[in-house]
């Protein structure tokens, strides 16, 4: 058996009831098979696999809090630092009910690559609670922050930890967590990223995710000698990352038709109204069924469905798995030239083997959602500083890092052969830095 296949086969068994961790750990694995292959001896006698699908620490804590009723509530806490070879550990905090350990383990897992490819010196971490923020009150929210910074502060600090948003926690979550953890250290440092502009973030931080998805798809298509202009494209999702790729491919001249939650789905085949978009999910916080009342010509679908519209460019945006082999195949048939994953691992493996035989152009999360993190790691670097840069300052060096690992990805498939293939590339070029890291310090 292949040392690729051994270490896929040694994580199924030593990690059980983590699907997503397999299918994240199986797809990684099975891209680096060619570098892998050309330095198997070398590789097998450092661990090389073992050491990098093993996160170097693994917090389970008990998060209890007060409801408004007077009542206890008990959430589960989770923070896994992956891998800090290349620096101190960086990845959001997820507040979902679906959180597990084997979510926070792929997406820690993922983000140890991610950070590589910015080349920005961040490690990879990720962390998160199975508390829902949805329907809760600001107190009810504030609670469980401060219940869950006062586990945490122990683990995280500006040089060794530094989290940041994901799925549920936005710009009220961070407030509340620095603030906590500000109280409880006695420090204001750049604990976390993701910050209000008043104390502390960064310009264009809530902006990048999408923007950056939007800067390496249109960079992707451009040396494919595609114009974005005019293009057609379906987004899912209407959070942070929705929001901001469809403002982007709009300045671009592209014209986004769809958007989601997840009740449902909305198709406006006049272009999304982005203004009417905002005040429903970053104003009242409701859902996507008020979307008629901006725009009575637009069509809400309960369910999902965003990808049986006849778009170019599918964006996924939500969360794992939501674009599966059905879909993929329906945008095959429908025509689509570009798949490009604002959220991590949206994308089902078969359904992203099944796009890239069909000749879509696919750039795996990893890659294409890169924006925010390497904003975080901006902002870091105004924190350090003591400092803030403009709003163009911080979007130029966004833009720049999105087109740098468009360029790599590309450069790294084409080494190894695989023209194209943005999934082996993007694994390759974030897996060669940190085991060069790895190998330098040694059996750490
Ligand atoms: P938000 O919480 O702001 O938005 C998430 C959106 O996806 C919401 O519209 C939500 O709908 C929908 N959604 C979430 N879970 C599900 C589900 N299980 N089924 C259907 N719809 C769902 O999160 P973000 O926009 O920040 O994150 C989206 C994705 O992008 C995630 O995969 C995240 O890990 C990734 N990402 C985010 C970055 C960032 O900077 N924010 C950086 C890199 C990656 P509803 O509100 O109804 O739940």
């Amino acid at each position: 058996m292949s040392y690729v296949d051994e270490v896929i086969e040694r994580v199924i068994r030593e990690n059980p009831a983590e699907p997503e961790f397999h299918q994240a750990v199986k797809e990684v694995l099975q891209s680096l098979r060619v570098v892998v292959e050309a330095n198997e001896e070398q590789y097998r006698r450092d661990a090389i696999l073992e050491r990098i699908v093993n996160p170097e620490r693994q917090l389970k804590f008990r998060v209890p809090w007060v409801d408004d009723k007077g009542q206890v509530q008990v959430n589960t806490g989770y923070r896994i630092q992956f891998n800090s070879a290349i620096g101190p550990y960086k990845g959001g905090i997820r507040l979902h009910p679906s959180v597990n350990t084997g979510i926070i383990k792929f997406l820690g897992f993922e983000q140890v690559f991610k950070n590589s490819l910015t080349g920005l010196p961040i490690g990879g971490g990720k962390g998160g609670s199975d508390f829902d923020p949805k329907g809760k009150s600001d107190r009810e929210v504030m609670a469980f922050c401060q219940s869950f910074i006062t586990e945490l502060y122990r683990y995280i600090g500006a040089d060794t930890d530094v989290p940041a948003g994901d799925i549920g926690t936005g710009a009220r979550e961070i407030g509340y967590m620095y603030g906590q953890y500000k109280r409880i250290r006695n420090v204001f440092e750049g604990v976390l990223t993701g910050k209000g502009l008043s104390y502390g973030g960064s310009l264009a931080r809530k902006e990048a995710t999408g923007y950056g998805l939007i800067y390496i798809t249109d960079e992707m298509l451009r040396c494919h000698g595609i114009d974005i202009k005019g293009k057609t494209v379906a987004v899912s999702g209407a959070g942070n990352v929705a929001i901001y790729a469809i403002e982007k491919a709009h300045q671009l001249g592209a014209k986004v038709v769809t958007c989601s939650d997840s009740t449902g789905w909305v198709y406006d085949k006049d272009g999304i109204d982005l203004a009417a978009l905002k005040e429903i999910k970053e104003v009242k916080r409701a859902r996507l069924t008020e979307y008629k009342n901006y725009r009575p010509n637009a069509e809400y679908h309960e369910g999902k469905g965003v990808w049986s519209v006849k778009v170019d460019i599918a964006l996924p945006c939500a969360t794992q798995n939501e674009l599966n082999l059905e879909d993929a195949k329906m945008l095959v048939k429908n025509g689509a030239i570009a798949v490009c994953e604002g959220a991590n691992m949206p994308t089902t493996l078969e359904s992203t083997e099944y796009l890239q035989k069909n000749g879509v152009y696919f750039i795996p999360g990893k890659a294409a959602n890169a924006g925010g993190v390497a904003t975080s790691a901006l902002e870091m670097s105004q924190n350090s500083e003591r400092l803030s840069w403009s709003f163009e300052e911080v979007d130029a060096k966004l833009k720049n890092i999105m087109v740098n690992i468009y360029h790599n990805i590309d450069k790294a498939a084409k080494k190894y052969g695989f023209t194209d293939n943005f999934v082996i590339g993007a694994n390759i070029a974030g897996f060669e830095k940190v085991v060069d890291a790895m190998n330098a310090q040694g059996v750490v």
